[in-house]
């Protein structure tokens, strides 16, 4: 089984699909955690990348494209994919279609002025990427690994709502598209975490 989480920045794609992972022992991949290892290693993709990321702009589609039809060629993707963060534009998500077959679209819903507030509270452990928010964890290290919790540096109010203003050009357009296919299911992403993730998952084991 494959998935795809759609949604806004912010709107909990990284939470549900970690979750979903674990629960349905299917791999998470996200294109923004991919892009961000390449920046940490200095890679030539991840300089390339971290110019649009910086700016809250999308990373050219050949580039993702690329990335992750090689990413799809590795045995552990054999099993089934939860995507989180990709497709982020019609092109991409037509170049999906030749990379592997969908089988649902998980449409998490969120207010504009929710997710500026949610992703300007969020923190990052620097060491295994484990996510807080400082509304319900107020520690500078990590509950797990006692790492240092850090702020992406994308994650200030300017580039969250230039993100936000990509998300609704170029990636909302996808709701149509996997509407049209059959396949969306939208999830109110205001509902408690418990709640939100219990919902996804009786979406999921029905397919
Ligand atoms: P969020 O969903 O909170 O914006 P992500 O970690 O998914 O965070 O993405 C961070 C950034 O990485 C994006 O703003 C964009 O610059 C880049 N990125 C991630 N996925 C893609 C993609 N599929 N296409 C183009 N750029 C991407």
């Amino acid at each position: 089984m494959n998935v795809v989480f759609l949604g806004p920045p912010g709107s909990g794609k990284g939470t549900m699909a970690s979750r979903m992972a674990k629960r349905c022992n299917l791999l998470h991949l996200s294109t923004g955690d991919m892009l961000r290892a390449e920046i940490k290693q200095g890679t030539e993709l991840g300089n390339l990348a971290k110019s649009f990321i910086d700016k809250g702009a999308l990373v050219p589609d050949s580039v993702i494209i690329d990335m992750m039809s090689n990413r799809f060629l590795e045995e552990d993707a054999k099993n089934g994919v939860l995507l989180d963060g990709f497709p982020r534009t019609t092109a991409q998500a037509e170049a999906l279609e030749s990379i592997a077959n969908i089988d649902s679209c998980i449409n998490l819903v969120v207010a504009a002025e929710v997710v500026v507030n949610r992703v300007a509270s969020r923190r990052v452990c620097a060491n295994c990427g484990e996510v807080y928010s400082i509304k319900t964890y107020a520690k500078s290290d990590c509950e797990k690994c006692a790492g240092e919790l850090t702020i992406r540096p994308d994650d200030n109010e300017k580039t969250i709502r230039a993100r936000f203003a990509v998300y609704e050009e170029q990636t909302a357009p996808l709701i149509e598209y996997y509407t049209d296919k059959g396949i969306l299911e939208s999830v109110d992403a205001t509902m408690p975490i418990e709640e939100e993730a219990e919902y996804i998952y009786g979406i999921l084991s029905k397919i």
